[in-house]
Formats: structure tokens, sequence, C-alpha cells
């Protein structure tokens, strides 16, 4: 767009549009999106829709400095993770202070001067797993802390590590049977149940206050929020074509003017036509282009969410078979399930049965 709000259409950026668009059409992503969930008219994506509409959540207080050195943190999550499990506690120690022949650790600070980021992983040159960690000396940078490591934990086992040495061919068939989209997706669901864990512990230790954990909570629900609104705008996008669209069937000017066209009577104009000029951008990573990414956010968070309201009722001994299994889970699991199973070890039910347990609790009707 222009200063003025004007689209500017040039070739290039329909190009690129199309071509990102082709990837993501025949992407797992779609399928998920349009699968049927229990009637055949009940779609992924109408349920997230009506998972949106239902949230209300506007804003949420601002999460604190934390008074502790980068040692007093480590030790703190290290804490936390020896209460699961004192092997994989004593493991998280030896990544954090970088002594784990397995990882390459690198934790730094941006002094407070933007966000906690992290990531753990792996490119094709490294023996080593990447494990990488921005800390911003807030709250949220500890739960980050506490978040990768548990990824960290799952990556150290992860089948997709011991892949790294195989030719292309031999990955390429493990992910075709497996699925790169579940794979992604699971992932995500053993960091933020060790999220909620890991808050209910500060609070326990009065490392943190109850109204510190609101906020956490506050702020989770925001960006859920937020990841779902993506995941809608892109199909709103997507579903402006009839057809489906490929390499060989690419969008033409005039079908993306009247894209725009049908965009300009929407309500939420100006939101959409700049998702559209991200999704045609050229140089971003693909995970920025698309909410594809965000998916594995949502999953994460309902099934974490419904896992922790499930601890806060048992009795102690349940909580610690609960605990158990989630420690089965990250060291053992979770690069060998897909979604479904995961929702079955952890929960004993199916992802749509968790997911609706999730959605009532935001439905009025439904609140009891
Ligand atoms: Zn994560």
């Amino acid at each position: 767009m222009d200063k003025n709000g004007k689209f500017v259409f040039d070739e290039e950026l329909v190009k690129n549009f199309s071509k990102n668009c082709a990837m993501c059409h025949e992407s797992n992503y779609m399928r998920f999106l349009n699968q049927p969930l229990r009637r055949k008219d009940e779609t992924a994506i109408k349920f997230l829709r009506a998972l949106h509409r239902a949230i209300e959540i506007k804003s949420a207080g601002k999460e604190r400095k934390i008074d502790l050195s980068l040692e007093q943190q480590k030790a703190v999550v290290v804490e936390f993770y020896k209460s699961l499990n004192q092997e994989v506690g004593d493991e998280v120690k030896s990544i954090l202070d970088g002594t784990n022949p397995m990882f390459d650790t690198n934790i730094s600070s941006n002094d407070g001067l933007g966000q906690a980021e992290g990531d753990v992983g792996s490119d094709d040159n490294s023996k080593k797993i990447n494990f990488n960690l921005t800390l911003d000396g807030t709250i949220d940078g500890l739960r980050t802390m506490a978040h990768e490591a548990a990824h960290a934990i799952s990556a150290r086992n992860k089948t997709s590590f011991e892949l790294k040495s195989q030719p292309k061919a031999k990955r390429d068939e493990f992910y075709g049977f497996l699925g790169r989209f579940d794979v992604d997706c699971v992932g995500e669901i053993e960091s933020k149940i060790i999220e909620g864990l890991f808050m209910r512990f500060l609070v326990n230790k009065e490392i943190i206050s109850e109204a510190d954990a609101k906020i956490f909570a506050d702020i989770s629900l925001i960006s859920f929020k937020n990841d779902l609104a993506q995941i809608l705008q892109e199909d709103d996008i997507i579903a402006c074509f009839d057809h489906a669209i490929t390499e060989e069937h690419p969008v033409s000017m005039s079908e993306f003017k009247s894209m725009i066209k049908r965009i300009k009577k929407t309500p939420n104009f100006e939101p959409l036509t700049l998702r559209v000029e991200d999704m045609a951008a050229p140089t971003h990573p693909r995970e920025i282009k698309f909410a594809e990414y965000k998916v594995r956010y949502i999953i994460g968070q309902i099934i974490a969410d419904v896992w922790m309201r499930e601890y806060e009722k048992q009795p102690r001994t349940q909580r610690k078979e609960m605990k158990a299994k989630l420690v089965e889970f990250i060291t053992q699991k979770t690069d060998k399930c897909r979604v479904q199973d995961a929702s079955k070890f952890l929960l004993d039910r199916s992802l749509i049965d968790v997911a609706s347990e999730f959605y009532a609790r935001f439905d009025k009707k439904l609140k009891v």
C-alpha cells in the first residue's frame, strides 16, 4: 500500500503472492484446516472461528522485571525440572551451563530492549543441537528459559536429530510418513504444559505473586487470540480464490485485483491488505508469511490448558502420575507421535474432545 492507503498493484507482488499461496495450498496445514471434525460441515477452521468469537479479552497488565541474576534464573529453572524428575533436572542444568556435549548453548541478554526469545534446533552442518536464548530481565524471560529447556530435552532424543546423518531421501521418507506439520505441532504441547506448571511452581516458591501469574495467563490468551486472528485472515484471503492456486494455475493480475476489491468491502479491510502484502513478501522467512506457523501454538495452548485444569483438580498421587507421564512424553514420545496420539497419551481423550472442553470455557451459553 502507498502512504494514502491505496493498494499498489505490481506484477512482481502478484507473482510472489501466487507462488507463496500455491505452496500454502499444497501443505498439510490447509488439509488440517479443512478436515471435517465430528460432523461433515464442522471443520477445523469453523471451530477456530467460533473460538475466536467466544474469547473476550483485550488487555493485560505488564509483566514485571525480575530481580534475579542469570545464575539465579538458571538455578530456579533447574530446581523446577528436578521437581519433575531428578535426571531431567541434571540434564537441563548441563544444557544451561553449556557443559552438555550434545548442545551448543548460547544465552545472552538484551538488557530489556525487546522481547525475550529462544529457539532450539540444528542445521544440517552442525553435529550439535543449538540452544539459543535471549533474556530480557522479566518474568517472560524466565518463562522462555523453562519453555526452551523442554524443547531441548525432547530434541536430544529426536529421531529427526539422528536422521541428520542420513541421506536426504531417507529423511523425506520419514517426514512423508509422519507429516512435518504434526511433528511441529506436537513440539509445542510439551513446552506449553511446562509453562503452566512452571508458573505454578514460581507462585508456590513465592518468586512471583498470584497477580503476576494472572498477568501471564492474560498475555497468553491475548497472543492466542491474535494467532487465531491471523489464521482466519489468511483463510479469508485464500477463500477469495475458488480454484486452488497451484504452480500450474497461478493467480492472474485481474483475479488479484478482484480479490482486493472484495477485501475492500469487508470491515477489516486494512489488516487484510497488510496481510496480503506479508504473504507476497519475497524475502521474509516462510514462517512469517504464513499463519501455518501459528497453528502449533494454538494446539499447544489448547492441550496445555486442559491438562493444567485437570492437574489442579487432582489429589497429590494423581498429580504425581500426570507429571511422570509428562516426563515420559517429553523424553521419549514427542518425536514419534502425532497430535492425536499426544492428546490420547496425555489426557486419554481425542483432540476434538479436548478442544471442545477448551471452547466450553469461553462460550457463555455453555458456561455453568
Ligand atoms: Zn516452543
